[in-house]
C-alpha cells in the first residue's frame, strides 16, 4: 500500500515525533498552519475515523490528550484547535486517517468559516437513537 502516514508510522519515512503510544504516533506537521501543529494516527491504516477499531481510537484520544497537553505545558500554547477531516468533500488529503492539533495564536492557526443552517434535529436525534 502506498500510504505516506503509514510509511511514517512504520519508521521508513522520517518525521520529528512528538509522541507515541503502542496504537499511535504523533509527529509535526510538515506544512504547518502555525508552530506546534501536530498531527496524530493510528498506526494501523484506516481511512475514515468511524472505521477504526476500538484499539485504535482510544490510542489515538489518548494521543490528542498527551500532546494537547505537552503544547500547553511545554509550548505555552493557550488556545487550539481540534480538527479531523474525513473524505474528499471534507478537505481530508491523506487517505489515513489523521487528527490536526494545531495552535492558534493571533492570526496563526486554523481559519474557517461556521456556515450554521437550519436542520431538522428531532428527524436526526430519532434516527441515531432507535
Ligand atoms: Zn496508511
Amino acid at each position: 500500500m502506498d500510504c505516506i502516514f503509514c510509511k511514517i508510522a512504520s519508521g521508513q519515512i522520517p518525521c520529528k515525533k512528538v509522541y507515541e503510544n503502542e496504537d499511535a504516533i504523533a509527529f509535526l506537521d510538515a506544512s504547518p498552519l502555525s508552530e506546534g501543529h501536530t498531527l496524530i494516527i493510528p498506526k494501523r491504516h484506516f481511512e475514515k475515523a468511524h472505521q477504526m477499531d476500538r484499539e485504535s481510537a482510544e490510542a489515538v484520544g489518548e494521543a490528542i490528550l498527551e500532546v494537547s497537553k505537552k503544547l500547553v505545558k511545554k509550548a505555552g500554547v493557550l488556545d487550539y484547535n481540534v480538527l479531523q477531516n474525513n473524505g474528499k468533500l471534507a478537505h481530508q488529503e491523506v487517505m489515513h486517517v489523521h487528527f490536526h492539533v494545531i495552535p492558534k495564536k493571533g492570526d496563526k492557526g486554523l481559519e474557517f468559516v461556521w456556515g450554521a443552517e437550519k436542520a431538522d434535529n428531532t428527524r436526526m436525534a430519532k434516527l441515531l437513537t432507535e
